[in-house]
């Protein structure tokens, strides 16, 4: 499958992943929480989110964020973005929103990283693996983050999709959050136990079932 795959910002998709360490030396536990973007870290529109300056984080997402990776969970962003497919802005004006995004989470608590960000820039009617419902984001993230963890050289990254990808590690552990049932439907494509979020509300809706309530 050389169409069509998910893409990083600003480097190839299968460029040397370098993973901040979990916080307090946490281990990874080998659990990632897969996460849309609009409706689950940040407000969405029906417009898109054009620019930076159009971001906002939804309540309590970067402790939500800290929290996952202080308790040994990797964090992998999923998003369609079809508007750079449409033509509407590129892949530059991407990356930075999502360095926006990120500036505005470490700001709030600095153990909120994204681990990964992947985006799917194909239209609908592409019908792409990496695009949601289907699945192709969540396989990308999952060997990328793996491979990262791993001891292997970047050389022997041979990423592999749907029907081609056979020995798949356990994501039992593992969870994806979405406010639409495309986040949902890539989930259960993938395999992977889904939580749905209000859109108005985002991750901090459903992190108690993710994991416990901190302590106070
Ligand atoms: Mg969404």
């Amino acid at each position: 499958m050389s169409q069509h795959l998910p893409c990083r910002d600003r480097v190839p998709l299968d460029d040397p992943l370098e993973l901040h360490p979990l916080p307090d030396s946490t281990s990874w536990s080998g659990s990632i929480a897969y996460l849309d973007r609009d409706g689950v870290l940040n407000i969405g529109s029906e417009n898109y989110v054009n620019s930076p300056s159009e971001v906002i984080l939804l309540p309590n997402v970067a402790n939500c964020i800290a929290r996952l990776r202080r308790s040994g969970i990797r964090i992998a962003v999923v998003t369609n973005q079809s508007p750079i497919g449409r033509g509407y802005w590129d892949s530059e004006n991407l990356a930075l929103i999502h360095d926006r995004i990120q500036n505005l989470l470490l700001r709030e608590d600095k153990d909120a990283i994204l681990d990964l960000i992947l985006h799917s820039p194909y239209l609908p009617n592409q019908n792409a693996w990496a695009r949601k419902p289907n699945p192709g984001m969540l396989e990308a993230a999952r060997q990328l983050i793996n491979h990262a963890e791993s001891a292997k050289k970047w050389s022997e990254l041979s990423m592999r999709f749907a029907g081609d990808w056979i020995e798949r590690p356990s994501e039992a552990d593992s969870v994806m959050v979405g406010d639409r049932l495309s986040d949902m439907e890539a989930a259960k494509a993938f395999g992977v136990r889904s939580l749905l979020c209000p859109e108005e509300i985002g991750l901090s809706a459903v992190i108690n079932e993710i994991i416990p309530p901190e302590i106070q």
